[in-house]
């Protein structure tokens, strides 16, 4: 497969898991993220 390079915006779990499955696929990725630091916004991972 052809290496793209791709930006992707927003350093959450959807951008992240994005990131790191394209990279697993050879894609030169790159995150951007408009926060200044990460932190802590949930209590806990829950399904239902
Ligand atoms: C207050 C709160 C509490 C929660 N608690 C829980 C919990 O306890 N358990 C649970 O399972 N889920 C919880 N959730 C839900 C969970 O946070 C979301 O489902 C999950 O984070 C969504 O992931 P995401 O990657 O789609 O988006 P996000 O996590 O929102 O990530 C998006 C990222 O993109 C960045 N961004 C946005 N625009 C730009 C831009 N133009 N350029 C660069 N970066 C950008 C944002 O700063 C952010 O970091 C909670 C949500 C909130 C709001």
């Amino acid at each position: 497969m052809t290496s793209l390079k791709i930006g992707i915006n927003g350093a959450g779990i959807g951008g992240l898991a994005a990131a790191i499955a394209l990279r697993k696929l050879g894609m030169d990725v790159t995150v951007y993220e408009q926060a200044p630091r990460f932190a802590r916004v949930g209590a806990a991972p829950t399904s239902t």
